[in-house]
């Protein structure tokens, strides 16, 4: 089976020949948590192959520190409880995690669990009065979303969605040129989003509990990222699907739909979003004076990259340990990232593809407001 990250890891392998730091020796590895201020003590909910990354990544947080999971599996949370030296006080399933709001030694549960139990779960951690993080995407579609929001904001609590390539520094980088006007008046947006997905038994392949196909799953990275990378919120969205295998891509599992995005300023982004194709992890942004080109874009990293002005020089990341960290800032300082990483930003993304959606039936062009 090749699953994504083995996908993530061809194309890493893929620019073996250029010496780069292991995404392990990243330069923000720094040990364990050693802050002055407050540590934002989390729970992991969903103990799957994204959670363990996470939980790993969070081994080298300074202000944030895995305390609690919860988890269906009672072999898991021993595992995890002996790892990472988790007290039984902290450990939940999903029937009795609601008791979360009686534990005064957690802050926040960062939901890791497969899509479509998204929405339930980060309403009762809203309701059991502890922040959310959650994966993404954030919801289904954009009227789950939205009652996310409404139920954190109802709850006081911060709803934040993992997208770590907010934080990841050559990403960054990109987002300040064209701030600074490097790139001139920015047109042309392309991102390519994709790998070849394996066990057809596997959730993401599943309506219920995927949402979607691969729009979901890995599309979002593009529909992200172009907004991030020309800084404007689309308005209107095309878009094309095409099938070859509807044995294991089921009705409402999308394998790969191909769209494009219109921007205000005049831009356009041409996406490919699709589980049937490797080596897909790329962006392109185009200006008048310049352009920029990340590859890989969106994986675990490193993320390469370069522009008109050479090659692309920030540090490599852990991106889930610099996350981490920064969303303990967020929740405790109220600090802004450059690019949101809240529910609302998360509903854009989900808008989005709602209409992504509705253009692939409907065959023309969907107006979009933001
Ligand atoms: P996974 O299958 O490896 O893990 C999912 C976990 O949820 C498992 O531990 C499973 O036991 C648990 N679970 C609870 N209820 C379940 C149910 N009814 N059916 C199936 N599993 C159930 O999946 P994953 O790759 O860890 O993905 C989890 C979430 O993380 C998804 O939303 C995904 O999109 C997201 N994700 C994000 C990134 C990223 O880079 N930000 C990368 C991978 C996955």
């Amino acid at each position: 089976m090749k699953s994504r990250r083995d996908f993530l890891q061809t194309v890493v392998g893929s620019f073996a020949t250029i010496p780069f730091l292991n995404a392990d020796c990243a330069e923000n590895t720094k040990g364990s948590v050693q802050s002055d201020g407050p540590v934002l003590r989390v729970a992991i909910m969903g103990l799957g192959s994204y959670g363990t990354r996470v939980a790993e990544a969070m081994k080298m947080c300074t202000r944030a520190k895995l305390v609690g999971v919860i988890s269906g599996t009672p072999s898991k949370i021993s595992n995890w409880q002996a790892k990472y030296n988790i007290p039984e006080k902290n450990c939940y399933n999903y029937e009795n995690f609601d008791n979360i709001k009686n534990n005064p030694d957690i802050d926040a549960v960062y939901v890791i669990t497969p899509n479509g139990l998204h929405h339930d779960f980060v309403i009762r951690v809203a309701k059991a009065g502890k922040h959310a993080i959650c994966e993404k995407p954030m919801a289904v579609n954009a009227r789950e979303g939205q009652e996310m929001v409404d139920a954190c904001k109802k709850a006081g609590v911060k709803l934040l969605v993992g997208y770590r390539m907010h934080f990841e520094p050559k990403t960054l980088e990109i987002i300040r040129m064209r701030k600074a006007g490097e790139f001139g008046k920015v047109l042309f947006f392309e991102g390519l989003s994709g790998f070849q997905i394996g066990d057809p038994s596997q959730w993401r392949l599943n309506k219920a509990l995927s949402g979607g196909g691969a729009m979901m799953d890995i599309g979002i990275y593009s529909i992200n990222g172009g907004r991030y990378m020309i800084g404007e919120e689309p308005i209107w969205v095309t878009a094309q699907e095409t099938k070859n295998n509807p044995k294991k891509f089921k009705e409402g599992i999308d394998e790969t739909i191909l769209f494009q995005l219109g921007f205000p300023g005049g831009a356009t982004a041409s996406c490919l979003s699709t589980y049937s194709m490797n080596n897909l992890d790329r962006f392109f942004l185009n200006g008048e004076n310049g352009y920029a080109i990340l590859q890989p874009a969106t994986g675990y990293g490193p993320i390469m990259g370069r522009t008109h002005k050479g090659e692309l020089t920030q540090p490599i990341t852990t991106h889930q340990t610099v996350q981490m960290d920064e969303m303990a800032a967020i929740i405790f300082e109220n600090k802004k990232p450059v690019v949101p990483v809240d529910g609302d930003e998360a509903v854009k993304d989900l808008k989005i593809i709602d209409s992504i959606y509705e253009a692939v039936k409907k065959g023309g062009r969907v107006e979009l407001k933001l």
